[in-house]
């Protein structure tokens, strides 16, 4: 298949674009457009077949369920079967936003896009294109990650393009996404709101509007209430080693780690904050990538899928990455760091 990718303007997209991009979803079509968050790979949430085609672009376990996005409260309310009251102090507090909602769906919901599940995930983005192609389709629009499944989520056109060209027939490329990073997950389905996946929202944020929250302790079990969790994510080709704690430890481990990697000749990375990069430059790794400040988890968040995909690029053999600490956007940049480390992870 012959994929376009067509330049958008972020703030003022172009009515024709916006309206090619809503006949192709009409027509049971895959579109990858732009959120604040990462870029979505979007299908008529309603229509099963279109819904099957985003499974099989991204190579997409059918276990893992779609988050449905809608551009407006009306449109997401013959989805869901009842509001809770932290439901609705989410929408009013949070949507539009990076804040995915779990909430009891209703027979509208294909069992496709749920995997099965008796609830449906569902936000309203902040990217003026996603809302505008939304509206324009008006329909809802299923939507993951424009990634090939298990890859680093796509945060700008090019992302998606290297991943999708091919197999989709356009892309609205906007350029960066600002977040960078998924949305937060939270189930308000139960009593207790609990967030399944940390993300754009933090969990102090929800707190001073919801009070105390859960956060999902079962995510890394066996059989976990948000079941992408379960997979290995983010995961860029080379190997991942993540190193948190005491900045002159990680920094003295990672000299090491670069030395014992060139002996073994391997090209090693390091992604590391503004702060500990001037003590790792000198230790000559093949790649050195910074993230950002650790006083400014969101800066880390936004740059964190660059910099693993730039290890790809780059045919990096190992990747050493810093940790941060986990507040605000931290959790959800560690959570993402983890996921992508699978079980090298070491706390020094
Ligand atoms: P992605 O769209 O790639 O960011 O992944 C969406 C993630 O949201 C899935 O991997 C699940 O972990 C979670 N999710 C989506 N739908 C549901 C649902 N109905 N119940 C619980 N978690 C969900
Ligand atoms: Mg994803």
């Amino acid at each position: 298949m012959q994929t376009k990718r067509s330049s958008i303007d972020r703030v003022h997209p172009e009515t024709e674009l916006i309206k090619e991009g809503a006949q192709l979803l009409a027509a049971g079509e895959l579109v990858a457009f732009p959120t604040e968050t990462v870029y979505g790979l979007g299908a008529n949430a309603l229509d099963v077949s279109a819904c099957a085609k985003i499974f099989e672009a991204k190579g997409r376990p059918q276990d893992n369920p779609l988050i449905v996005h809608v551009c407006n409260r009306s449109m997401a309310d013959p989805l869901v079967k009842h509001w809770t009251t932290a439901a609705e102090l989410c929408v009013q507090h949070f949507w539009p936003g990076p804040l995915t909602l779990i909430l009891p769906k209703t027979a509208l919901v294909p069992d496709i896009v749920t995997a099965g599940l008796a609830n449906v995930a569902i936000r309203i983005p902040s990217h003026p294109v996603a809302l505008r192609l939304i509206q324009a389709a008006g329909f809802p629009i299923a939507a993951p990650s424009a990634n090939l499944s298990g890859k680093p989520s796509p945060t700008s056109g090019g992302h998606v393009w290297r991943d999708m060209k091919g197999k989709i027939p356009l892309i609205l490329d906007a350029g960066v996404c600002q977040v960078g990073l998924e949305s937060t997950v939270l189930d308000v389905s139960g009593e207790i709101p609990t967030i399944l996946r940390p993300g754009g929202i933090s969990k102090e944020r929800l707190e001073t509007v919801l009070g105390e929250i859960q956060v999902d302790a079962l995510s890394d079990h066996q059989v976990p209430k948000a079941p992408g969790m379960k997979y290995r994510h983010y995961a860029p080709r080379g190997e991942l080693l993540l190193l948190s704690g005491i900045r002159e430890r990680v920094v003295q481990r990672m000299g090491q780690e670069i030395q014992r990697g060139h002996a073994r000749l391997k090209r090693v990375a390091v992604l590391c904050t503004i702060e500990s990069a001037p003590f790792l430059h000198n230790q000559l790794p093949d790649l050195l990538f910074v993230l950002g400040s650790k006083d400014r988890p969101e800066e880390v968040a936004s740059n964190l899928f660059e910099g693993l995909r730039l290890c790809d690029e780059r045919g990096m053999d190992l990747i050493l990455a810093e940790g941060i600490v986990e507040t605000g956007l931290g959790s959800a940049v560690m959570n993402r760091l983890e996921k992508a480390a699978g079980k090298r992870t070491k706390y020094i």
